[in-house]
């Protein structure tokens, strides 16, 4: 669907994670010519090394053909990057701070660095998720701090790829949200975008920032509503599988996002919810259906650690398998993963967990090395359930569906299996003579 951009831009991006590297390789990828800045020098070293630094599928490619091209630029040289860019793209962090906010401040370091060093007009695009105003904030604080005679504004851009399919999202986009003030940042916009053939909603500034939380927080809310009617289903002896099925087939609801499981995790879902209830605590409002999402989640995550603990009289001295570390399959991201709240409750209770990820073992090890925790990582999931115990089951990875319900009889010492994803049928989890546990269902006691 991609066309090649017929006016080539020199833009910028801030931030070379998730969103700004895909976006800045993307870019590269339809004609424009692109610096990514970070302040991370290592990060920048590999990257230059045509070497990512985060796990996506089909970025390393478009990396490498588009830096040979000499489309593609990476340096910690802010300055250099952003004198003379038409556009500046930032997508730096803003994680959540103690009260549920969003910490604005590597925000206000690169607008601050923008203002310092820009000598001609520019268009600066915020992509990070930034609370409803922040982006009126930015543009006058790039004012007050502006060196040389240039027009700035500020767009919001707000980003929806999802972790694990950031390329595809990125250049297959549903829709591209742009916010602007000015018909000038609006047509720049159009134009940066005009070759990814993608539908371009645009709107005013505040609007496109909400929607970024709006959309985030209905997600949230989706999951957490399928998992309050999952643990409801199993009180009442219904079945979230068929349940979620019937539902599907009504357009009104769609038939996405509809699994139960042990709760959202990831950089975005739980800062984001956060965040919107602290938006809206700030201006009066009780935002009800958020801080329910929230209050779900919370003890999503751990509902199945407490029924092992139940089931178990101590998980001291078991070997406790463990498959699945990251949030969601195709990523190796860990942030907010629920492997981070529960291998921290069996380690305390004396559990010797045997881990697996095909992508996420190297992070966790940085979290929990061998030797500190008694904690090994397996090379694959029979190495894992060699022995155990007890397996959890937290991702869904491809490798971990693979394991056929079989080999948890064969190889645990006891085939006890909670499982977070519901990946495997009861019957068939019955008929291989496993005790299981998932959620909304009954029980394979
Ligand atoms: P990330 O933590 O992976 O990357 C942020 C990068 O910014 C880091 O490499 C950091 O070193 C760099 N940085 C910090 N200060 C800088 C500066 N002054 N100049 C240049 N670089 C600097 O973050 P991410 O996951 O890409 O998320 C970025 C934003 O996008 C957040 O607001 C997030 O909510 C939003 N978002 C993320 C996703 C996602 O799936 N990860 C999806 C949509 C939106």
């Amino acid at each position: 669907n991609i066309s090649s951009s017929s006016t080539s831009y020199k833009i910028s991006v801030a931030g070379t994670g998730y969103v700004g590297l895909v976006a800045g390789v993307c870019f590269a990828e339809v004609g424009h010519r692109i610096t990514c800045v970070d302040i991370d020098e290592q990060k920048i070293n590999i990257l230059k090394q045509g070497i990512s630094p985060i796990y996506e599928a089909g970025l390393e490619e478009l990396m490498r053909k588009n830096y040979a091209a000499g489309k593609l630029n990476y340096t910690t040289d802010y300055i250099q990057a952003y004198k003379d860019a038409d556009a500046i793209f930032i997508g730096v962090g803003t994680p959540e701070q103690h009260d549920g906010s969003a910490n604005l401040s590597y925000i206000a370091a690169v607008a601050r660095q923008i203002a310092e060093t820009i000598e001609k007009n520019c268009l600066v695009v915020v992509k990070s998720t930034v609370p409803v105003g922040t982006n009126d904030k930015v543009e006058q604080f790039i004012h007050d701090f502006l060196v040389n005679d240039v027009k700035v504004e500020v767009a919001s851009n707000p980003e929806f790829l999802a972790q694990g399919t950031a390329v595809r999202d990125t250049l297959e986009a549903a829709r591209i949200i742009i916010g602007t003030e000015s018909k000038w940042a609006e047509e720049m916009l159009m134009k940066i975008y005009e070759p990814f053939n993608i539908p371009i909603v645009s709107v005013s500034r505040r609007s496109a920032e909400m929607i970024k939380y709006a959309s985030n927080d209905f997600l949230a809310l989706k999951i957490s509503y399928m998992n309050d009617i999952a643990n409801l289903c199993e009180l009442v002896g219904a079945d979230i599988h068929e349940v979620a099925r019937g539902m599907s087939f009504d357009e009104r609801i769609g038939g996405k996002f509809l699994n139960a499981g042990i709760g959202y995790g990831g950089s975005c879902f739980p800062k984001d919810t956060k965040a919107l209830d602290y938006l809206a605590r700030q201006n009066g409002y009780e935002l009800r259906t958020v801080k329910a999402a929230i209050a779900v989640n919370n003890d999503q995550r751990t509902i199945l650690f407490k029924k092992a603990n139940q089931r178990l009289i101590t998980f001291n001295g078991l070997k406790v398998a463990v498959l699945g570390l990251t949030f969601k399959p195709g990523t190796d991201d860990l942030r907010e993963a629920p492997s981070l709240e529960n291998v921290p409750l069996l380690l305390e209770q004396g559990a010797e967990v045997y881990a697996y990820d095909p992508a996420g073992s190297d992070n966790f090890r940085k979290l929990y090395q061998e030797g500190d925790y008694y904690i090994k990582y397996a090379e694959n999931p029979e190495e894992a359930l060699d022995g155990a115990s007890v397996c959890f089951i937290f991702t869904e990875w491809s490798e971990v569906k693979a394991v056929k319900p079989e080999v948890y009889k064969r190889l645990m010492r006891t085939p006890l299996v909670y499982d977070g994803r519901n990946i495997y049928e009861i019957e068939e989890m019955k008929a291989a003579g496993v005790e299981y546990y998932s959620i909304g269902r009954a029980a394979v006691g």
